[in-house]
Order: C-alpha cells, then structure tokens, then sequence
C-alpha cells in the first residue's frame, strides 16, 4: 500500500473513493462536506437520507454522482473534546473502518481529508500520527484490495505536518 501526501481540494480527487469527514446525520454540514454536497449535486443527499446516519467512528458508503470519484466514503469523526473522551481511538476506528468498506468493494485508491482537525478542533498533529499510523498498520495486517491511500490536505499545517510525518 503506497501513501501520498497533497494539498488542494479533495472534490477534484480523481480516485475510486474520496472520504467525507462528516456529521452523525450524513445529511450535509460546513467544511469538506459542504464541499462534497456542493459538488456531487443533490442526489448526494438524497441517497444519505436512506441510510439513517452513522455513529462516530463509523462509515458509510453513497454514489459519488457528479464528481470524478465513483464513490464517498462518509465518515464521523469524534469532536474534540479534551481528548479523555475516547478521541484519538474513535479517530483511528473512522480510518480503519473506511479502509474495510473500500477492501469490501475491491476499491484500488482512497483520498482521505483530515478528518475532525477543522470545525471539531482535533489538535492537527495528533490527528496526523494517528491517521498514518492507523493506516500503516492496516496495509501491514489486513488483506486489502486498496493499493493508494492519498491524503488531501487543505490548509497549509497539515500539509506541512503530513510531509513532515511521511518523510
Ligand atoms: P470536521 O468537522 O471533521 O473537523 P471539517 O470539514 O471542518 O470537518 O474539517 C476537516 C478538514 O477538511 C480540515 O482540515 C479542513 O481544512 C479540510 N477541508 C475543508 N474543505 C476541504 C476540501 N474541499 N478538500 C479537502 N479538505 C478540506
């Protein structure tokens, strides 16, 4: 399993799937989600209001309509809050449990954001060890049809941070 690193914006990702870093409701929010609504168009939310949203930590696959990626992956990250609430493993299990939904479908590239670092306030660097850790060792322990993860950083500290962590 080959890891990327890149900046821009995750809807233009040309992959199997992209991953939404989204709300337990699945039916749309602000940041990269709003983003992914905006640019798969409304059947997007049509399809998640069949699926009775997601619990933090877990994901959930749709149609990925107008964008270039066939599928999203939604995903619920935790909100931070102090971090003795669970964070950091609900954080991993969002990771892992993405990658067993992309194995399940045979799925070669996944472009993940930086789930829970902007409006739920994960300290960035700690959501960046976890995420290419978690990652790692799926690639290393699981049998996996997924071949490429890439991660799409948006703002400029968590590129910086995710070259830095790669290296
Ligand atoms: P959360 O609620 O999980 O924190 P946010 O959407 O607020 O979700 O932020 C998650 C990450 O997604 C942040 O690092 C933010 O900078 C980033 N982000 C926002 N818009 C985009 C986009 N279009 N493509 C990729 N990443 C994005």
């Amino acid at each position: 399993m080959k890891l990327t690193v890149s900046q821009g914006d995750i809807t233009k990702c040309k992959v199997d799937a992209i991953v939404n870093a989204a709300n337990s409701s699945l039916l749309g929010g602000g940041g990269v989600d709003g983003a992914i609504h905006r640019a798969a168009g409304p059947e997007l939310v049509t399809e998640c209001r069949t699926l009775n949203g997601c619990q933090t930590g877990d994901a959930k696959l749709t149609g990925g309509y107008r964008l270039p990626a066939p599928y999203v992956i939604h995903t619920v990250g935790p909100v931070w809050n102090g971090g003795k609430n669970r964070e950091p493993e609900l954080l991993a299990s969002c990771y892992r449990r993405v990658l067993e939904i992309a194995s399940e479908r045979a799925l070669k590239s996944v472009a993940f954001p930086n789930i829970s670092t902007g409006i739920y306030g994960f300290p960035k660097e700690k959501a960046c060890t976890i995420a290419l850790e978690t990652v790692r060792n799926f690639g290393k322990q699981q049998q996996t049809s997924v071949e490429h993860v890439q991660f799409v950083c948006f703002d400029d500290e968590n590129y910086r941070l995710y070259q830095q962590q790669l290296a």
